[in-house]
């Protein structure tokens, strides 16, 4: 048996192991989710406004999944990026 006295309390697995998995509500079960930046286009009062923002997307079914928070974030940048580009 060996014993690997250099990680006492394994930390590090165990933040590994709690950072992805999450409920999908499209598998109605917990899968990963892989996190990548992507570029998210916007209609707002006709103009199209493009953003990049951070989309976790379920492993399983592909499907993104935001929070309500996540969501507000993206609408205050496509807000902002609409203000910087068409209001004088
Ligand atoms: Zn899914």
């Amino acid at each position: 048996m060996i014993i690997n006295s250099r990680f006492p309390g394994s930390l590090i697995l165990e933040s590994e192991k709690m950072s992805k998995e999450e409920y999908c509500p499209y598998c109605e079960d917990y899968y990963e989710y892989d996190s990548k930046k992507e570029t998210l286009t916007y209609t707002v009062k006709g103009q199209k406004v493009s953003i990049e923002a951070k989309v976790r997307r379920c492993s399983n079914c592909g499907k993104g999944l935001t929070s309500d928070k996540e969501d507000q974030k993206v609408l205050d940048l496509v807000y902002a990026e609409y203000n910087r580009k068409f209001k004088k």
